[in-house]
């Protein structure tokens, strides 16, 4: 099967990395749950970090989140192709070129598997897994055959029952290879 991996809130902890980063900054910050980094955030902090995250090297430094190459690994050699499907940070200069780097030094994903784009419902594919509801839903839409997981390792404060319905959900990076194992079963 072809698995559709977004990378953000999935592969990657952007909310570890821009919490260190407002540290860095002597911005007074709590990560947020879910993909809203700037939730919460006064206006003049929201506008320094847009700043800082626009500068090169913060994409290439953001953490893995613990499991997620072990479940990269496990669904490759189950014989999965495995793509990662990621939206890039608008006007970023190095935004693209450090990802793609990032996922093959972290996640052993090469560069012919990697899909930047903000229209992942454009991208087909088996199961497509991402941790934005909107993503999910549109994808899930546009791919009534194919099987959505909204990954809530990272995301799941803003999960509510009534999603629960027209996608999977997944709890972690290792729950979701094993639903994948027992989908294809
Ligand atoms: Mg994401």
């Amino acid at each position: 099967m072809r698995i559709l991996l977004d990378c953000d809130g999935v592969l990657a902890d952007f909310g570890k990395g821009f919490s260190a980063l407002a540290r860095e900054h002597g911005i007074d910050y709590t990560q947020q749950k879910g993909w809203d980094v700037f939730k919460g955030m006064k206006r003049a902090d929201r506008k320094r970090m847009e700043r800082a995250v626009m500068q090169p090297g913060f994409c290439r430094s953001l953490p893995v989140i613990p499991g997620a190459r072990d479940m990269v690994d496990g669904l490759r050699s189950d014989g999965h192709d495995v793509f990662c499907v990621t939206a890039f940070w608008f006007d970023h200069p190095t935004w693209t070129a450090e990802r793609t780097t990032w996922l093959e030094a972290h996640m052993g994903i090469d560069r012919r598997h990697v899909v930047h784009t903000h229209a992942k419902a454009l991208v087909a594919g088996d199961v497509f897994v991402d941790d934005k509801r909107a993503h999910v839903k549109a994808w899930s839409d546009a791919h009534p055959e194919g099987r959505a997981v909204l990954a809530t390792w990272r995301g799941d404060v803003w999960m509510r029952d009534g999603d629960r319905d027209w996608y999977d959900v997944a709890a972690s990076p290792l729950a979701l290879l094993e639903a994948v194992r027992v989908l294809i079963d």
